[in-house]
């Protein structure tokens, strides 16, 4: 055995993700994307492909069973799928969940989460076709695969884009992180002195971007309608400036984004005001707002243009161009991605 030992911590999420690829090697031409984008491409037929994606989601890590019911953390676990499928432009088909459980969950806690594992179903459309359940020494462990379908010609991945393209995103952003903010301190008040009551009323829009996010397939079926194909795509999982940097760098391209541009909504605004953050960072990179990032050619600006929820935020250039923002007094900053940091 070797004396050396790297902190994964050294190399991050994404390190220690492209670590592992190195040491994976693609047998079957049907596997026409392995690691790497939101979701693997198989081909199936001469049109169409198969796409699968799958996430690991752990109590204490990922949800809170103190502030998350157990049937929003079954929804949460589907629609973060749904949402790797969509961000592939595709139509989710199928899903397995694998569960594991300690002794603290009855059976009646098992319902509780698959209400909210079925309702995802129901809304998104997709069979539950498998899974496995096993026992954990602690706490919840749910692991979600998700299956999808699209033809060739309409797949996004994150690499399409192209110079002069436009930087479109769904919704607003950073409102799941800010309600992350309220649960957190309100768990804290609550800890301190069990009598008190949270204070959360005022917080439902944030709180329930946190707790029940939504995976944007109705953008996926409206791109489709309005015959629009992104030239790149992902979902926002880590934060809008880290998911533009796997854009800029899957595409080579660089990326210019505007400050007045970026879709905030006013609770997520006002509310981080209230705890001391800057509203625009919290937009950067706040993380798990699950809406869709994705750059489009110029002749399809017109189809979208006057879309209510998509928001015109920047556009691509070449890569020597940089990954940047332009505050509202004209000023250009070097975005930095910072994203989640699990490790
Ligand atoms: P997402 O935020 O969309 O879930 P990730 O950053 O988790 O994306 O994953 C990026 C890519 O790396 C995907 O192609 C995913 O399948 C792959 N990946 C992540 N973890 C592993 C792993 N432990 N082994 C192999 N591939 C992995
Ligand atoms: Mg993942």
């Amino acid at each position: 055995m070797s004396e050396k030992r790297t902190e994964i911590s050294e190399i991050g999420e994404f390190g220690l993700i492209d670590h592992l690829n190195q040491s994976i090697k693609i047998k079957h031409q049907s596997t026409i994307k392995g690691i790497g984008d939101d979701a693997a491409v198989i081909d199936i037929e001469n049109e169409r492909v198969l796409v699968v994606t799958t996430d690991l989601l752990l109590e204490g890590v990922h949800f809170d069973l103190t502030y998350a019911p157990l049937t929003h953390v079954g929804f949460k676990a589907v629609a973060v799928n749904i949402s790797d499928v969509a961000a592939m432009n595709a139509i989710p088909k199928q899903i397995t969940v694998s569960i594991a459980l300690s002794n603290r969950f009855s059976v009646e806690a098992v319902d509780a989460l698959y209400a909210g594992i079925n309702a995802a179903a129901e809304h998104y459309g997709v069979d539950v076709v498998g899974g496995d359940t096993t026992s954990s020494r602690s706490g919840l462990v749910i692991s979600v695969t998700a299956l999808g379908e699209v033809s060739k010609d309409r797949l996004a991945y994150r690499s399409g884009a192209k110079e002069n393209d436009i930087i479109c995103v769904s919704g607003d952003l950073g409102g799941a992180f800010i309600g992350l903010q309220i649960l957190e301190r309100e768990k804290q008040v609550y800890l301190s002195n069990p009598g008190m009551q949270p204070e959360l009323d005022k917080y439902q829009i944030v709180t329930g971007r946190q707790i029940r996010p939504e995976a944007r397939m109705d953008i996926v079926y409206e791109l489709k309608d309005f015959n629009v194909v992104p030239t790149s795509m992902m979902d926002i999982s880590d934060g809008l400036a880290s998911e533009l940097f796997h854009i800029s760098k899957a595409s080579k391209v660089g990326v210019t984004i505007y400050e007045d541009k970026l879709p905030i909504d006013k609770q997520t605004f006002d509310t981080a005001v209230e705890l001391g953050l800057d509203p625009i960072t919290c937009v950067l990179n706040g993380g798990e707002d699950y809406e869709l990032l994705f750059t489009i050619d110029q002749k399809d600006f017109k189809k979208l243009e006057k879309h209510p929820d998509i928001h015109f935020i920047g556009h691509v250039t070449k890569p020597e161009g940089g990954k940047n923002l332009v505050t509202k007094s004209g000023t250009v900053v070097q975005l930095k991605a910072q994203g989640w940091q699990h490790f």
